[in-house]
């Protein structure tokens, strides 16, 4: 592949000594690097704000002689040249964690292989956590310099807007997306021609073009089937993220899996690691025997090879969760499939059966564990439930053997952290924190921070987030998209002073949402106190097939709406990265209130615990392993987790008890210098916990360690 031939060219107008922004802009760096972000800024402040800080669409709506009176600024010209300087040394770096640690396996690609990848709000391939996670380990990737290049989608259609009726209900709306307004190029051969790779689909042959989009030194490839010789309803496969039924949903993993290891082939790549991200890209086991059975191998040895090469990550405790296709879809999809493989139509179907479920269907997790020799959960707790979960996959071993491990999640600091708080690290914790934030030494020093500097930033943190609230709602408000009643429900009335409480996340109805509702005079209580007043800040995106949980949405937002509690309670539209960055750096506490144990690990508490905002939480998912009796608040497990009424007013209780005696109190005790030292005591436990172990620095070093260090870590084969 020829990457130069890949980039556009600038505009005409473009001036020849700016021509290097095209290329930061293209490289989605620029999002986790603060001096790169103020470059942006600086080139037109409204603009940047205009386009939602997407830089490619940035520089397409830039008036030429803006440009052009800046190529002549010399103040500006050291500004760019200060960010290029940073960007070359960072692209160029030899002296890597990767580079050091492993110098011997150092040109060993490893294929990172996800449905969703969560890198920048300008770039809509993410829905949720999922996303985010994959998203945050590509970042921290290229930071280490590991060799990974992922495999995704193309979304055309992009995410689904969420709108609000003045009812409550929550409506979908999807925009097309314009591919020139963001930061991909189109992957172009040596011969000029476009990659593109087919795939059989059953009875039919889909063509997918492929895009690329730099993360630092990572590439993704991002897999797009809108293409004129494919049919309509092919062109529209990769168009939603999880938008269709079981059908096209087979159809895009099929893509993911097969699809995906044809780019890689087409591109000329033989990565020594495969790591599928959830199940949804299992297909890739498949796809990599078959090459290796035709390459003359029997089936027995080429799935020994592809097992001890692959790496499964599976991400949820709730059976639903996982993907199980009918039988009759599948041998619709690989009737002439499975004899490229080696294999009967009855040994195939075997593959993807739960062993205690045999009649279920194809199930996508027990392939991915079947083919994989590397497998992890994503908290200590989740870990335990999956070897639980898929214990009968290895019958007669005790279920602490079952070879599922785990490796919890983690978060991207550069990208989760607000600047004002990255300002205050360097201050106290020493220069190279950052290049070191899983070392808890480095940590400790947060103890040196003075109260009230501290205290002054987290009041700022989040005025800054109140006065984007109230920007969005007095906006949505001009443009005539809300009624008086919705700016309430907006947030036009929070108050800087007031403890602000965030939740914010899919509304999956595990998450309870609306547990805080459950006994409306306490939470009256706590809302309307004059003297310590509680104000609550909701946000997140139903799946727009789930009733249940638009329910959800209607009920939270109606209760904003409501004349005792408006004004103390916002709902938010559209959670997304960019709006989470300000909600999980501004609020004061981070609520999260799954019904346990179907969180898996949840990583939104640690962006929060990374800002300053402690969290109080279910004893679920990271918070299991996270919580030490000083960093937070923990709601307990009851002895009886079965019967849900029984558990959501146990929960519901401890909550309320929680905020009341705990958190209340300690907020608003203040010293004479209006400090409040308790619980600036508490916050500093949180980030000096929280950081270091639920950093994606620990995380993404533990994969290579324990997992692509071993799968690399094999006789060399063909591949
Ligand atoms: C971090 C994040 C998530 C995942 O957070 P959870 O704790 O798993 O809910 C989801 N969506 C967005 C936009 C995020 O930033």
């Amino acid at each position: 592949m020829n990457d130069d031939q890949s980039v556009a060219g600038p505009p005409e107008t473009f001036p020849g000594s700016l021509v290097r922004l095209q290329e930061l802009a293209h490289n989605l760096w620029w999002s986790w690097k603060p001096e790169a972000r103020r470059l942006f800024e600086t080139l037109d402040p409204t603009l940047w704000r205009l386009s939602h800080h997407n830089p490619v669409k940035l520089l397409q709506d830039m008036k030429p002689e803006r440009l052009a009176a800046l190529a002549e600024d010399p103040a500006f010209i050291r500004q760019y040249s200060a960010v290029l300087k940073t960007y070359d040394e960072y692209m160029a770096s030899k002296g890597t964690w990767y580079a050091t640690q492993y110098p011997t396996i150092s040109n060993g690609t490893i294929a990172y292989f996800s449905a969703e990848f969560g890198l920048h709000n300008s770039i809509p391939i993410y829905s949720g956590g999922l996303g985010i996670l994959a998203g945050d380990h590509c970042k921290e990737a290229s930071d280490l310099g590991i060799p990974l290049v992922g495999i995704g989608f193309m979304y055309p259609q992009g995410y689904f807007h969420q709108r609000i009726t003045p009812e409550g209900w929550q409506e979908a709306v999807y925009e097309p997306v314009n591919r020139l307004e963001l930061p991909i190029h189109q992957v172009i051969m040596p011969s000029g021609a476009p990659c593109q790779v087919q795939i059989e689909m059953g009875n039919r042959t889909v063509s997918a073009l492929v895009w690329h989009v730099r993360v630092g030194r990572v590439v993704l490839y991002l897999i797009d089937t809108d293409v004129p010789d494919n049919a309509p309803t092919d062109r529209e496969l990769s168009a939603r993220l999880y938008g269709g039924d079981q059908e096209v949903r087979l159809c895009q993993e099929i893509l993911l899996g097969i699809g995906g290891v044809r780019v890689l082939r087409a591109l000329g790549l033989s990565p020594t690691v495969w790591h599928a991200n959830e199940g949804h890209a299992a297909f890739l086991t498949l796809e990599r025997i078959r090459e290796l059975v035709l390459a003359g191998h029997t089936h027995a040895d080429a799935s020994e090879l592809v097992r001890h090469s692959t790496v499964f990550t599976t991400h949820t405790p709730v059976p639903a969760g996982h993907d199980v296709f009918p039988t009759h879809l599948i041998e619709r999809y690989f009737h002439g499939y499975w004899d490229q493989l080696g294999l009967t139509r009855e040994a195939f179907l075997r593959l993807g059966e739960h062993p205690d479920l045999p009649e279920a269907g194809f199930n996508m997790t027990a392939l991915a564990m079947r083919m994989s020799a590397h497998l992890n959960g994503v908290s200590r707790e989740h870990g335990r439930i999956s070897r639980t979960m898929w214990r009968s996959l290895w019958p007669g071993l005790p279920q602490d053997l079952v070879p599922i491990r785990s490796i919890t999640n983690g978060i991207h600091v550069p990208t989760w952290i607000a600047p004002e708080m990255h300002h205050l690290y360097s201050k106290y914790l020493g220069p190279d924190w950052a290049d070191r934030s899983d070392d808890p030494a480095v940590w400790h020093r947060v103890t040196e921070i003075p109260d009230g500097e501290l205290w002054a930033v987290r009041q700022t943190l989040k005025r800054k987030l109140i006065s984007f609230i109230r920007e969005r709602a007095r906006a949505g408000w001009v443009q005539g998209h809300l009624e008086a009643s919705q700016v309430l429900a907006a947030g036009t009335l929070l108050d800087p002073e007031a403890l602000t409480i965030g939740f914010a996340r899919r509304f999956a109805t595990y998450k309870r949402a609306t547990l805080l509702f459950s006994d409306l005079e306490r939470l009256k209580d706590l809302l309307q106190n004059r003297w310590r007043p509680v104000q609550i800040v909701f946000a997140g995106k139903a799946h727009p097939a789930d009733e249940p949980a638009r329910y959800f949405i209607h009920q939270v937002y109606n209760f904003c709406k409501d004349h005792g509690l408006g004004g103390h309670i916002a709902f938010l539209k559209n959670y997304d990265m960019h709006l989470a960055k300000f909600l999980v750096q501004g609020v004061d506490v981070w609520l999260n209130t799954p019904r346990p144990p179907m969180e898996a690990s949840g990583t939104s508490g640690q962006k929060a615990a990374l800002n300053g905002a402690p969290h109080l939480s279910v004893l679920d998912g990271w918070w299991h392993e996270g919580y030490d009796g000083a960093n937070g608040w923990a709601i307990p497990l009851p002895t009886d987790l079965h019967d849900p009424h029984a558990l959501d007013a146990h929960d519901a209780e401890h909550l309320y008890r929680i905020i009341e005696q705990d958190v209340v109190p300690l907020y608003y005790d203040r010293d004479r210098d209006g400090i409040p030292r308790g619980w600036i005591q508490i916050v500093k436990d949180a980030i000096r916990t929280v950081a270091p172990r639920f950093c994606a620095r620990r995380m993404v070093k533990e994969y290579m360690q324990l997992s692509y260090a071993p799968a690399t870590a094999r006789p060399p084969t063909a591949w």
